[in-house]
């Protein structure tokens, strides 16, 4: 089966980047072709490149120090790049680890690598799946940039997008506007507010009405028993009306719980 994404990485690089980015990626939708993909010394890597374009849409390669140490794959890489550019697809990701100053030598040998897409690897495999996810999308034309809204997580920094609920990098839940416990709150004290103010005008108002106001106001607005269902509809449709508005006002808000 075809696959998004052909992952070629020095074995080295398995436990500390491949796994936690295969995790992050297929958590986005993307299929990853990883196991056979292993460099180890003296494999070719273009051979492992050109498998990998035959099974998968793009090929991600992890471009480390255990990478570099490797012989074959400088040579080989500037090979791909050089094949690549003549294509005029771009179908490789390289996804660069390593200190400024290692990444700095490696665009050096790679001048190929200055008009390319390639990513820094800071630890963070949500930040790169998120690149990786863009790119994929984009190829499959179901990105259309100014269509997608991206947030950033208030705890972690982690970007997603809107319509997501669950932060991928502290797991919080992500509401938009005003949570079922929020609204459930205004509910209640809007209708207890109601009730009390209701309450106020039925009994204590009228009995100081003509002192206050010259006017005799009646008791229970002179409905008799009937101000008790009066009240309660008064109360509810006061309750909904303050969630309403109170939604319609935070409707905006996008927040992480954790
Ligand atoms: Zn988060």
């Amino acid at each position: 089966m075809r696959k998004d994404i052909f992952i070629c990485h020095a074995c080295e690089d398995k436990s500390s980047i491949i796994r936690p980015l295969v995790h992050s990626l297929s958590e986005r939708g993307i299929s990853c072709w990883v196991d056979e993909a292993e460099i180890f010394a003296g494999e070719s890597i273009s051979e492992k490149i050109n498998e990998g374009l035959r099974e998968s849409d793009f090929v991600v390669v992890i471009i480390s120090r255990s990478f570099m140490a490797k012989n074959w794959p400088r040579k080989e890489l500037s090979a791909v790049l050089n094949l690549e550019a003549k294509s005029g697809r771009a179908i490789i990701i390289p996804i660069l680890v390593g200190t400024q100053n290692e990444i700095d030598s490696v665009v050096e040998e790679f001048p190929l690598l200055n008009d390319k897409l390639f990513l820094l690897w800071n630890g963070d495999a949500n930040r790169v799946a998120n690149t990786v996810q863009m790119t994929v999308l984009k190829s499959k034309g179901q990105l259309i940039e100014p269509q997608i809204k991206m947030h950033t997580c208030g705890h972690c920094s982690t970007p997603f997008q809107h319509g997501v609920h669950v932060c991928l990098g502290c797991h919080g839940t992500v509401i938009y506007g005003l949570s079922n416990q929020e609204r459930f709150n205004i509910r209640r004290n809007a209708i207890f507010l109601v009730g009390f103010i209701s309450l106020l005008t039925m009994t204590f108002f009228p009995f100081f009405s003509s002192e206050w106001i010259g006017q005799k106001i009646p008791m229970f607005w002179g409905l008799g028993l009937w101000s008790v269902p009066s009240a309660l509809i008064t109360m509810v449709i006061g309750g909904y009306f303050f969630e309403a508005r109170s939604v319609n006002r935070n409707s905006h808000l996008i927040r992480v719980f954790r």
